[in-house]
């Protein structure tokens, strides 16, 4: 099975495992999802995003940074993209 990119969160999925529920057909992987298989509220998912790049050693101010540049890349969340013109980089 190819590698897909969650549509929410941008990571690639190798196995039906990553994908939310184990289904390979959804676009979204567990971590953007609730049990059921719903995408979690925008905020949850950049809030889970920001602990990942903390874990690979960024501050907290640019894994959040990092976060919104992925988040708004994703067909998920690229209605949200004027969120980023308000919090560039200082
Ligand atoms: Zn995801």
């Amino acid at each position: 099975m190819r590698a897909q990119r969650c549509e929410s969160c941008g990571s690639l999925m190798f196995t039906s495992g990553q994908h939310a529920m184990g289904n390979p057909k959804s676009p979204y992987c567990i971590h953007c999802t609730t049990p059921d298989g719903k995408v979690k509220r925008r905020k949850d998912v950049a809030a889970d995003l920001v602990r990942h790049l903390m874990k690979q050693g960024m501050t907290k101010e640019n894994a959040e940074y990092k976060a919104k540049r992925i988040m708004v890349k994703q067909p998920k969340w690229k209605k949200v993209r004027e969120v980023i013109h308000k919090t560039r980089r200082k």
